[in-house]
C-alpha cells in the first residue's frame, strides 16, 4: 500500500475503532447500579462483606448493616477483673491473607498468643507432654508415633497450598455460586470428597495410624471445634492448620477488625433485630419494567420498621436459635436450615490450677500452660490453657495466671473446685459456636434467590474468621457479577491452569 493511502486509512481505522467501542457498551452501562444493599449481621462475615461490597459497587451505593447485639458477633472479649480476654474467635493462621490485609489496612497490629508447654491428657494420665527441650520433644514424637507428625505437617501443607488458590482467584475477581463449586475449583474432587468423609477416615486413607489420630488429632478437634474426629475432613484439616506455629491475634481484640471494617465501608449500622424478609415485586412507572426487591423488617428501640433493598446478604447462621428470621411470601419457600449447632462454654478463671487433678503429686513439677484432651466421656473439659489480656501482652497479671477453659456444659462450682486449688474470680460465656459437623455434609446454598445471598453457608465447610471473610468476598463478587450479568466471571473451570498464564 502506498504511504499516502496508509496515512489516509489510519485515522479512519482509529475513528471506526472508537465508534465501535461507543456502539458496544459494557454490560455495566446497560444496567443501573443497585441503589440499596442490606447486610444482616455485623460479625466478621457481615462487616467484611460491607467492605468488599463498597470496593466493588463504588461510593454511591447505600449499604445498611443490621446488628441486634454487638459489632463483632462471635469475635468478642470477656471482662475479668477489668482486663479483657478473647472469648470467641481467638487465633488467626499466618496464611489467613484477608485477616492480615484487614489488620494492615486498618492500622491495627498483631500479637502472638501466650506460649508455653503443652500436654495431652486422656482422663487418667498424660499421653504426651512437651518439655522445654525441643530435641527431646522431637524424639518423643518419633518414638510414640513414628513419622506421623512430620507427615501430618506435609499433608496439611499440601491442603493449604491448594486452598491458597482462592486469593489468586479472588484477586482476579472470580466468584463461585456455591461452596461445593468453590472447593472444587481449589482442590478438585479431593476437596469435595473431604466434605463427605470424617477427618478420621480422610487421615486413615492417607495412611495415618489410629493411635496418632486418637492421641494427637482428636485433641486438636476438641479444642478448636468441641467435637471429635467424626467432623468432616475439610474442617478437620482447617483445625489442624490451627495447631501450626506463627498463630496470631489482633492487639486490643479481634473485634477491632469488625468495627474498623464497618467504618471503612461507610455502611450505616442499624441496631435492631431483623425479624423477617419478604420478596416484593413492583413495576417501574416510567418504563413498566418489573423490579424485584427484598423488604427487611426489623425491631429496634424505635419500634418495628421495614426497608426495601435491591440486594440482601445474610451474614449470620440461619438457625432458629440464632437468627430466627422468617421468610415471607417466597415461592417456593426458603427451606429451614436449622441443623444442630455445637454448644460451647468459654470459662475464664484467675486462679491456681490444681495439678493433682491431672495426676501431679508435686505442684512444683507442673509446668504446662496448655492441656488438651482425648475423647473420654468422663472428662468435663475440652481444653484448658493460660491466656493473656487482649490489650497488652506485657500488662501481665500478678499472682496466678488466667486460664481459659472450653467445655460442652457450663462448669459447676464443684468442677471448678476440682480444677483449681484456689481462685480469685471467674467469668463465663455460653455459645452456639459452630455447626455440629456430620459428614456427608449438606452445605446450604449461597444463592437463596436472585440477589438474596447466604454468606454464612460456608460455615458448614468450616467455621473460622478467614473462611467467613473469604465467603464475604465471594458473595460481594457474586452479587456484583450477577447484578451486571457478567456470567463469564462466575463458576469458571480450570482457573488454576488459566491464571498460570496470565500476568
Ligand atoms: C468459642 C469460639 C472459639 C472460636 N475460635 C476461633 C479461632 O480461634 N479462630 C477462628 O478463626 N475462628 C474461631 N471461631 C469461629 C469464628 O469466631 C466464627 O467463624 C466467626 O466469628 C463467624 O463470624 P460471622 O460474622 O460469620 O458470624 P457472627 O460472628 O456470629 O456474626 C453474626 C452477627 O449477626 C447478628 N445477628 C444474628 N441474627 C440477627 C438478626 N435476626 N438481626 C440482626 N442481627 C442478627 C449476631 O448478633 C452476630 O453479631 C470460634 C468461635 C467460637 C464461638
Amino acid at each position: 500500500m502506498a504511504a499516502a493511502a496508509r496515512r489516509l486509512l489510519l485515522p479512519l481505522l482509529l475513528l471506526l475503532a472508537s465508534l465501535g467501542r461507543a456502539a458496544a457498551p459494557g454490560a455495566q452501562e446497560l444496567r443501573h447500579p443497585p441503589a440499596r444493599i442490606g447486610v444482616i449481621g455485623a460479625g466478621i462475615g457481615g462487616t467484611s462483606a460491607a467492605y468488599f461490597l463498597r470496593q466493588k459497587f463504588g461510593k454511591d451505593i447505600h449499604i445498611d448493616i443490621f446488628e441486634r447485639e454487638k459489632v463483632g458477633g462471635r469475635l468478642t472479649s470477656i471482662n475479668l477483673e477489668g482486663r479483657y480476654y478473647e472469648g470467641g474467635g481467638s487465633i488467626i493462621h499466618p496464611l489467613n491473607l484477608h485477616m492480615k490485609h484487614f489488620v494492615k489496612e486498618l492500622g491495627l497490629s498483631a500479637v502472638l498468643p501466650q506460649g508455653g508447654l503443652m500436654g495431652i491428657y486422656n482422663g487418667e494420665e498424660f499421653v504426651f507432654e512437651e518439655s522445654s527441650w525441643y530435641i527431646w520433644n522431637f524424639f518423643k514424637l518419633i518414638w510414640n508415633y513414628g513419622l506421623n507428625a512430620i507427615r501430618m505437617h506435609m499433608w496439611v501443607e499440601d491442603i493449604m497450598d491448594k486452598f491458597m488458590r482462592i486469593y489468586r482467584y479472588q484477586s482476579h475477581d472470580y466468584a463461585f455460586s456455591s461452596n461445593e463449586v468453590l472447593l472444587h475449583a481449589l482442590g478438585g474432587t479431593g476437596f469435595v470428597r473431604m466434605l463427605n468423609q470424617t477427618i478420621d477416615e480422610s487421615m486413615q486413607n492417607a495412611g495415618f495410624s489410629q493411635k496418632f489420630i486418637n492421641e494427637m488429632v482428636t485433641p486438636v478437634m476438641r479444642v478448636n471445634y468441641g467435637q471429635s474426629t467424626s467432623i468432616n475432613g475439610f474442617v478437620g484439616a482447617v483445625s489442624l492448620a490451627g495447631a501450626d506455629s506463627g498463630l496470631w491475634a489482633v492487639a486490643g481484640g479481634n473485634q477491632l477488625v469488625c468495627s474498623g471494617l464497618l467504618q471503612a465501608s461507610k455502611a450505616q449500622l442499624i441496631p435492631g433485630t431483623v425479624t423477617s424478609l419478604e420478596e416484593k415485586t413492583r413495576q417501574k412507572a416510567r418504563t413498566g419494567e418489573t423490579l424485584k426487591q427484598y423488604e427487611i423488617t426489623y425491631s429496634s428501640t424505635a419500634g418495628i420498621t421495614s426497608e426495601l433493598y435491591d440486594i440482601v446478604l445474610i451474614a449470620t447462621p440461619l438457625h432458629r436459635k440464632i437468627a430466627n428470621l422468617t421468610f415471607r411470601n417466597f415461592n417456593p419457600p426458603i427451606p429451614d436450615f436449622s441443623s444442630p449447632y455445637e454448644h460451647i462454654v468459654t470459662t475464664l478463671v484467675h486462679g491456681q490450677i490444681n495439678s493433682s487433678f491431672f495426676g501431679y503429686q508435686d505442684p512444683s513439677q507442673f509446668s504446662l500452660s496448655a492441656i488438651f484432651t482425648t475423647d473420654n466421656p468422663k472428662l468435663f473439659i475440652n481444653s484448658i490453657g493460660i491466656v493473656s489480656p487482649v490489650q497488652d501482652k506485657m500488662n501481665q497479671i500478678t499472682g496466678p495466671p488466667v486460664w481459659k477453659i472450653f467445655s460442652a456444659q457450663p462448669l459447676t462450682k464443684q468442677q471448678i473446685n476440682m480444677l483449681f486449688s484456689s481462685y480469685d474470680s471467674i467469668a463465663a460465656k455460653k455459645w452456639l459456636a459452630y455447626p455440629h459437623y456430620s459428614p456427608p455434609e449438606k452445605i446450604p446454598p449461597v444463592v437463596l434467590r436472585d440477589q438474596l445471598y447466604y454468606l454464612s453457608s460456608i460455615e458448614w465447610v468450616a467455621s473460622a474468621m478467614e473462611m467467613n471473610a473469604i465467603s464475604a468476598k465471594n458473595v460481594a463478587l457474586l452479587a456484583y457479577h450477577r447484578w451486571y450479568k457478567e456470567e463469564e466471571m462466575i463458576d469458571q473451570e480450570d482457573l488454576h491452569e488459566r491464571l498460570k498464564t496470565e500476568l
